[in-house]
């Protein structure tokens, strides 16, 4: 597995192992020199600590699972430190050190539950000892030179692990951090999504997804308060022949131009004012009544008849037809006061455009209210 992919844990414990069974080479060398070990228990003892720790790293890293494999390796290490305390006589300052070291590093990685684990591990190491010897022998003693070296050892240890925390809880504020500033980049776009799934981009005037959202609420609303509601669908025109005489891009300006003259008219919260179709847009008025939509639709119909569109060098200039609808007149029924708001404005084309209509003007076909 390559290096950058092997768990934080392994290449953590590479380094960890590495370097302080480096250091502890010479601080049990001074013991070994006490004890005049043999040249044998030297050379056992500097595999141990110069050559297993590489061991240790090329098993976690060729195994399937490297975290389980590091994890067998820190109880291993518990194992081999325990059999040398245990040939040694369990010095006393040497045992305590390798204890903490061992403990330390399972509880780091296991938590406390796993401690017995540890401990174990080590009297396993003890136990292997005591059955090949038949029994253990006890030399709790160490030089004062051996026992300082073990505390300093011991102290660079704990700071070192303290240090390792300390980094990790920096590590983790700025990860949140970072993870708060995206989620706050995250929750910005998708308010921005759903406004723009709710926006025509020509006219920037809401589109009909939208109308169709709120259509319902709003004549509920208005239906459980008694209060009228009006709809005022608005068609350009012979917009065909805008397109066809002056370009697409013409019809566009036109369709922008009106949609801007909607929007400054009908300002207030209430009020929806939705590009409906190509050429088509609907105004939906709650706490309008029918005749007052009507009465609107005129003066909005005169405005634009006499609003001039310059593109390209071109002066254009067309009507506009609207077809009204609304509750009580009518049952509070979104696609039935729609349909009849079409059925009007079908009739104002039908009469020579550049008009308004109202359902309830004769002749209208008032299906299914
Ligand atoms: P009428 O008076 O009967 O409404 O005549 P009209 O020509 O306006 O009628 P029609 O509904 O047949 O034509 C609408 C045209 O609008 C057809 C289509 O090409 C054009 N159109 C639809 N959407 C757009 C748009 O976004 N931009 C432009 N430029 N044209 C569009
Ligand atoms: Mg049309
Ligand atoms: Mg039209």
């Amino acid at each position: 597995m390559e290096d950058d992919k092997l768990h934080w844990v392994v290449t953590l414990n590479r380094r960890n192992r590495t370097v302080f069974f480096a250091l502890l080479f010479p601080v049990l060398g001074t013991h070994l020199l006490v004890i005049q070990a043999g040249a044998a228990m030297w050379a056992l003892l500097a595999l141990q600590l110069l050559v297993y720790p590489h061991f240790a790293y090329w098993r976690a890293r060729r195994a399937a699972d490297p975290l389980r494999a590091e994890m067998q390796n820190l109880l291993l290490d518990g194992v081999l430190l325990g059999m040398w305390i245990a040939v040694w006589g369990l010095p006393l300052w040497i045992s305590f050190m390798l204890f903490i070291g061992v403990c330390l590093n399972v509880v780091i990685f296991m938590g406390l539950s796993g401690m017995w684990k540890g401990l174990l591990a080590l009297a396993s190491g003890v136990a292997v000892v005591a059955l090949a010897n038949g029994g253990l022998a006890f030399h709790p003693q160490t030089t004062l030179a051996t026992s300082l070296l073990c505390i300093l050892l011991l102290t660079l240890y704990l700071l070192f692990f303290a240090q390792g925390a300390y980094e990790r809880g920096l590590s983790l504020r700025e990860s949140r951090r970072q993870l708060g500033d995206r989620l706050e980049e995250i929750t910005a776009l998708q308010a921005q999504l759903q406004e723009q799934a709710l926006r025509d981009p020509l006219t920037g005037l809401y589109n009909r997804r939208y109308l169709d959202q709120t259509l319902q609420r709003a004549l509920s609303d208005c239906a459980a308060s008694g209060t009228p509601l009006a709809l005022v669908l608005i068609d350009i025109d012979r917009f065909k022949r805008i397109n066809d005489t002056y370009g697409h891009p013409a019809g566009d300006e036109m369709i922008r131009r009106l949609g801007d003259l909607l929007g400054e008219r009908v300002r207030d919260a209430g009020p929806v004012v939705c590009r409906y179709g190509g050429e088509e847009f609907l105004l939906m008025l709650p706490g309008t009544t029918l005749d007052a939509a009507a009465a609107l639709a005129e003066e909005l119909r005169v405005a634009f008849e006499s609003t001039e569109v310059a593109v390209g060098g071109h002066r254009m200039r067309t009507t506009l037809s609207s077809g009204i609808s609304g509750f009580p007149e009518h049952p509070a029924q979104p696609e039935l006061l729609v349909r009849l708001a079409d059925q009007a404005l079908y009739k104002a084309k039908l009469g020579g455009r550049n008009r308004v209509v109202r359902s309830t003007d004769a002749g209208i076909l008032q299906m299914g209210s």
